[in-house]
């Protein structure tokens, strides 16, 4: 049996990725985006072209400067085409679409968007040379400001004038999973491997998790039992809370979280079969809807042996529930 490597474990999980643009490279890229404009329409000798308020706005300016056949013009209805700096979900540009008829051309585009110079995985954070990291982080705070007042609150009172920035800090803890580096934990993990030749179910009962439900933006929280079966390496017990709270601590549906917790410690130390049993309870369930105060959610992920013999799935649901 070959031990993965830390970079073929961490493959399998995704993080969060901030990729900052120099001056440089936003030059290059407006420089080759008003290429491709009189690319996308060469019938045009003039192109005018409006920026998508805000950020789009500046790359319009910078285009003008980079290209002197392209005009900016700040009435939408008088443009030609509309420029952005990123498609994230495609929405904002699908909207100036519906109610001009134009289509955005743009710097950069998340996952598969088109009619942009860059590609970036979804999960990749850009900043521009224009942003910087305060400017951001006020932006934010104003969104929970706006949500405030939708719920009917006086944001301005005293009690609340810190909470956007509390809130903020709230959620950057508990999303921490995103940031948490992985390959350095994939390692850290492969180290804490030990050679063994017992071939009992080793179990880990009753680890405490929060995590936050991706549908409703709430809390659901509860218990995760992982037993395995070991082949020739157990792992340190205190790396599977760790492993737990990696994935815990991020946008969830529990039917993931155990999927990703089985696969992450499979991967590294390669038993004869592992099961992941959680028991949760859910916020958005508990505090509204339904409000059934003792519904617990019980998910299980069963791999190798677990899944095949029934006989070794019931030992482990048993030293479960002792
Ligand atoms: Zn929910």
């Amino acid at each position: 049996m070959t031990i993965r490597t830390a970079t073929s474990a961490s493959s399998s999980l995704e993080t969060h990725k901030r990729h900052v643009v120099s001056a440089q490279e936003l030059q290059t890229l407006c420089e080759e985006l008003a290429e491709r404009l009189h690319q996308w329409m060469p019938l045009n000798q003039i192109i005018r072209i409006h920026g998508i308020p805000k950020s789009g706005s500046i790359v319009a300016a910078h285009l003008q400067s980079a290209d002197p056949r392209l005009i900016v013009v700040y009435d939408p209805k008088e443009a030609d085409c509309f420029v952005d700096d990123i498609v994230d979900t495609g929405r904002t540009q699908q909207l100036y679409f519906d109610r001009y008829q134009k289509k955005t051309y743009a710097l950069f585009g998340k996952g598969a968007a088109q009619n942009c110079i860059r590609n970036v995985p979804p999960t990749q954070w850009v900043e521009f040379p224009w942003e910087s990291q305060e400017q951001t982080n006020k932006e934010h705070q104003d969104f929970v400001v706006r949500l405030l007042e939708e719920l009917g609150e006086d944001a301005s009172r005293p009690a609340l004038l810190d909470t956007p920035a509390r809130f903020l800090k709230a959620w950057r803890e508990m999303t921490r999973g995103y940031t948490m580096d992985v390959k350095l934990k994939a390692m850290e993990i492969e180290e804490s491997l030990f050679p063994t030749d017992t071939h009992g179910m080793i179990v880990v009962r009753d680890i405490e998790f929060h995590s936050l439900c991706e549908h409703h933006l709430l809390p659901f929280v509860g218990k995760v039992h992982v037993g395995y079966l070991p082949y020739k390496h157990t792992i340190g017990h205190s790396k599977i809370p760790r492993i737990v709270e990696m994935y815990a601590s991020r946008l969830q549906v529990q039917e993931r979280l155990g999927q990703q917790i089985c696969d992450a410690i499979a991967d590294v130390v390669q038993p004869k079969g592992i099961g992941v049993l959680i028991e949760g309870s859910h916020f958005c369930m508990l505090m509204r809807g339904v409000k059934k105060e003792h519904t617990t959610i019980t998910t299980s992920h069963l791999k190798g042996v677990f899944a095949e013999d029934a006989r070794t799935r019931q030992e482990f649901l048993q030293l479960v529930r002792n």
